[in-house]
């Protein structure tokens, strides 16, 4: 059994497909943690996710201060 890596553990999403690119089945293991990860193609890009990761939550960030700005144009 294998930990992959999922910055986000707590998403009610089921996720097939692990950051690593590997298909999960039911023997994997999904962790927050990169101390608990012993996927190796997981810690092999831990800096790629890691950047991925970080890209990915200051696009959430820009976009929702978009949307706040638009309804703040709306209202
Ligand atoms: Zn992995």
């Amino acid at each position: 059994m294998k930990t992959h890596f999922d910055p986000y553990p707590h998403c009610e999403e089921g996720e097939e497909q692990a950051v690593c690119g590997t298909w999960m089945g039911e023997a994997s293991n999904l962790s927050g943690d990169w101390s608990r990860v012993d996927c190796q193609r997981c810690l092999g890009r831990k800096e790629k996710i890691s950047d991925a990761v970080a890209a990915e939550e200051n696009e959430i960030v820009e976009q929702m201060g978009h949307m706040a700005a638009h309804m703040r144009e709306k209202h």
